[in-house]
């Protein structure tokens, strides 16, 4: 007791002497004006010794302030363990309370399964959705599927799905939204969530009203940075640095350009309108990711490109199967829109798009989470990717598949949405006179978006419509 009142006698009185040195201070500043920062600090630790605290009480490694720190960032650490935890056992709840269909009764009801709805299936620990029209591949039919138990395939391998054209899919689980995008206004304190009652996603510190938009969260701070699967970029700069969605102004202002990325374009559209679009697409993916908790990736990269469209219209309707060989040297916008013409015929079940960077570091987390070989991978594909010095057709060989995803690593660059300062977009995965070990599936490569060369390709993605 005596302890603590002499504890608060001090704190009074370093208030009060410190008050009396800043106007003591601030008046010797008008007289010398040349008063330095160094006597100012020497100045206020003698006063903190004249009052009887002891200066390592509250500076130094066990100071007040540092252990005040470090409770901070150990609640928010623990804040965010729990909340894996409670999504964990929520996606548990769901899969042992609703009965849901497994993934064989998907693969034996054929054509019919998911022929009225999407359809949602478990393997027993994770969820995944199937969409109307689409099927689940056989994989006693395909030899390129691998499963461990073909009788009994488990998510965490790779599902293999074919939408009503014979394009491949594979779905990715992200059961946190929160490891894939932020809020852009909050990018730090701001916490995700998809609701459910008003079918939409909502930042804590906007508040459920506010319709805010979202960014991905990108996980290096640059190009050439190595991965890593913990450490998460926030920083969305305006035509700076790596982020999305934004537009890359040197190229993304001209007219030609517009043209082929607008569907509806018009006279007097310009790089703000195809701004406004990706912001729009990347809300509504972003929404979709956190509602269904996954979305599909390509199985191959995507090839039937165009090599000479003016405008969004003659673009061609992009493929995503295995033995093609039009994969590379297009323009990124004539790349953006085949992919994104890949899904034309069922608009309104699920949208396709060029893949943003975002996804593709979900798939890095993703293959990080399985361990072993695939977590291996994500930080050195030497063996699991083209690098013979020419390219490939896709899914040349079961060697250059991780989780049934064909030449992530190596072939062709795979082009995302990812803008790059104000002139690139960003291309991932590395090209086949690349290596695996120094340049692997996770590296960044930056690209003038005009570029038509042979090495550089592009990756669908694929989402559920809300
Ligand atoms: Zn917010």
């Amino acid at each position: 007791m005596k302890k603590q009142q002499k504890q608060q006698k001090n704190a009074i009185c370093i208030k009060r002497m410190c008050k009396n040195s800043q106007e003591k201070l601030s008046k010797y500043a008008e007289k010398y004006s040349g008063i330095t920062l160094i006597s100012l600090v020497i100045t206020i630790i003698i006063l903190i010794i004249l009052a009887g605290v002891s200066i390592s009480l509250v500076l130094g490694e066990n100071g007040l302030f540092t252990k005040a720190k470090n409770a901070a960032e150990n609640y928010k650490e623990a804040a965010q363990n729990e909340q894996k935890m409670l999504d964990a056992i929520d996606q548990t709840i769901e899969i042992e309370t609703e009965n849901l269909p497994t993934i064989e009764e998907a693969i034996t009801g054929g054509e019919n399964f998911a022929k009225e709805e999407n359809k949602k299936i478990t393997d027993g620990k994770t969820i995944m959705w199937l969409p109307k029209g689409f099927t689940i591949v056989n994989p006693t039919e395909e030899n390129t599927i691998k499963y461990d138990d073909k009788e009994n395939p488990k998510i965490d391998e790779g599902i293999v799905v074919q939408d009503p054209q014979k394009n491949e899919f594979v779905w990715v689980p992200v059961v946190n939204i929160n490891d894939m995008v932020y809020c852009q206004a909050h990018p730090t304190n701001g916490t995700v969530r998809y609701d459910e009652n008003k079918n939409k996603l909502i930042c804590s510190e906007c508040g459920a009203e506010a319709t805010p938009n979202f960014a991905g969260k990108l996980y290096a701070s640059g190009t050439g940075n190595a991965f890593d699967g913990t450490k998460s970029n926030t920083t969305y700069q305006e035509g700076n640095g790596i982020r999305e969605p934004d537009v890359v102004t040197s190229d993304d202002e001209k007219q030609e350009n517009l043209k082929i990325v607008l569907e509806n374009y018009a006279d007097g559209n310009d790089a703000n309108t195809f701004k406004t679009e990706l912001q729009a697409e990347f809300n509504k993916m972003a929404t979709s990711v956190g509602k269904y908790k996954g979305f599909y990736i390509g199985r191959y990269e995507t090839s039937n490109l165009s090599y000479v469209a003016t405008t969004y219209n003659d673009v061609s309707i992009g493929q995503v199967v295995q033995g093609a060989s039009t994969i590379g040297g297009a323009s990124w916008y004539k790349q953006y829109v085949s992919n994104k013409k890949i899904g034309n015929e069922y608009t309104n079940i699920a949208t396709t798009s060029m893949i943003w960077g975002c996804q593709w570091d979900a798939t890095m987390r993703w293959f990080l989470s399985c361990g072993g070989y695939k977590a291996d991978f994500v930080k050195n594909s030497s063996n699991k990717g083209n690098y013979s010095g020419s390219v490939a057709i896709t899914g040349s060989k079961t060697e250059y598949a991780v989780n049934n995803i064909y030449d992530m690593a190596g072939n062709v660059w795979d082009w995302t949405i990812e803008a790059n300062r104000a002139d690139s977009r960003i291309l991932r995965g590395n090209r086949y006179d690349g290596s695996g070990s120094e340049g692997p599936v996770s590296i960044r490569g930056s690209e003038t978006p005009l570029a038509q060369v042979g090495y550089d390709g592009s990756r669908s993605e694929l989402y559920i419509n809300l």
